[in-house]
């Protein structure tokens, strides 16, 4: 069977090998001339980590990847952690399959470098599709066409395919914007940060930040309420002024790391309507194609790579009867990433209340029980998405 998967990005590359280790004939067809990723950091939760070891990629993990101590949920003003959560060896000895920082280009480098180069397709963009029987036929801007008994569109959350098959849609700004910084450690030694990822919530705001690279540079998100960038760009630079403006009053380790940035980029964040479906006949969809969420539960990608595996297993177990698959593969892997896009936007309000009663109360309960405990966060971290 042979595996068309547009987009070589986190999703699709994680996608393409999963497919290929349960004997399909996978390739991969990328619109830019090399796989890059943006300058920035990715968490990557066990729930993830575990497929990708499965495909053998632990050691080139561990070879790039940070793992991190603990999750502190801390204050804004006073730098009080609420809950500071074990991610280090006491998470991987319960869901067998550790939890890591990466910067985002390390990883995407890896999940390539496992791909045999003759099924990583660069330069060839998307424009359309052709159906005809039990074929697809998919039609590059190159000129060039890839026909294939699937074709799965990992093409991130400005998705061609998923216009091709359910029709032009606009995004929402969700009022939220974001920066971005990458600091040196040299620049930040004198704070002492441990190795684990720190968010600081706010009035209006958070800031997360953890190291990456090997623990060479921290990775620093800065995300506020009501921003008047409306622009859902990766590589739109920011000024550092301007961040510090928004981060006025905030604890003076928070603006330590602002001011240490050598560049910022602005992004304005996007929201878009639940899919009422991913798939239709022989073309479906992953990832952020299908389920974009807010950065506040870290799981867009991790999900992307669960769609992966889910669909992997699902199309060894049901060969020559795809339209089932897919039927399936929609059942069991929609209301999780729907889960998880309504659990990301619920803590968007959590990590922005305003000082008063409703913000105490959540501060008591994180103190309490704290979002990271493994008794909340089982769920999550103990899913073997492979298992369909
Ligand atoms: C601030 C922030 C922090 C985040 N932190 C985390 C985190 O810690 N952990 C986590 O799991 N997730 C996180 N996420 C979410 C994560 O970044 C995304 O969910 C994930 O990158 C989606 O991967 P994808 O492969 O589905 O899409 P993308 O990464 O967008 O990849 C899509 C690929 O398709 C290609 N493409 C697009 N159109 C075409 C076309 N027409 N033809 C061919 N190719 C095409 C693109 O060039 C790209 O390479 C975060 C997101 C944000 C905004």
């Amino acid at each position: 069977m042979r595996v068309a998967v547009v987009g070589g990005g986190i999703g699709g590359l994680s996608a393409a090998l999963q497919l290929l280790k349960a004997g399909l004939d996978a390739h991969v067809y990328e619109q830019a001339p090399r796989i890059t990723e943006i300058g920035a950091g990715i968490q990557i939760s066990p729930n993830a980590s575990r497929l990708l070891h499965r495909l053998g990629l632990g050691p080139a993990m561990d070879a790039v990847g940070v793992r991190p101590l603990a999750v502190h949920q801390r204050r804004w003003d006073n730098g009080r952690t609420l809950q500071r959560a074990p991610v280090g060896r006491e998470v991987e000895a319960i869901f067998g399959a550790p939890y890591y920082h990466f910067h985002r280009a390390d990883l995407a480098t890896l999940l390539a470098d496992a791909l045999p180069p003759e099924r990583l397709h660069l330069g060839h963009k998307l424009l359309d599709l052709a159906r005809k029987g039990e074929r697809v036929t998919a039609c590059f801007e190159n000129g060039a066409t890839a026909e294939a008994d699937l074709l799965v569109g990992a093409d991130g959350i400005h998705s061609r395919v998923r216009h091709l098959l359910f029709g032009p849609e606009k995004p929402r700004f969700t009022g939220c914007v974001a920066w971005r910084g990458l600091v040196p450690a040299e620049r930040i030694k004198h704070l002492g940060i441990e190795v684990a990822s720190h968010n600081w919530m706010g009035p209006d705001g958070h800031v997360v930040h953890y190291w990456v690279a090997g623990g060479r540079m921290m990775n620093v998100v800065c995300v506020v309420e009501h921003g008047d960038w409306t622009k859902e760009s990766w590589t739109d630079r920011g000024e550092v002024a301007d961040v510090l403006a928004r981060y006025e009053g905030w604890h003076p380790t928070v603006r330590a790391l602002i001011g240490a940035f050598p560049e910022t980029f602005v992004w304005a964040l996007h929201d878009r309507a639940e899919l009422p479906r991913w798939s239709d006949r022989r073309v479906t969809l992953l990832g952020d194609a299908c389920h974009p969420m807010l950065p506040m539960m870290a799981q867009g990608a991790a999900q992307s790579i669960e769609d992966g595996a889910a669909l992997a297993s699902l199309l060894k177990a049901m060969p020559g009867d795809i339209p089932s698959a897919l039927a399936r593969y929609e059942a069991v892997r929609k209301p999780r990433a729907t889960k998880l896009q309504q659990a990301s936007a619920a803590n968007r309000k959590r990590f922005h209340l305003p000082d008063g009663p409703e913000q105490q109360k959540r501060d008591e309960a994180m103190a309490a029980s704290g979002d990271r405990s493994i008794a909340n966060i089982g769920w999550l971290y103990a899913h073997d998405a492979a298992v369909v």
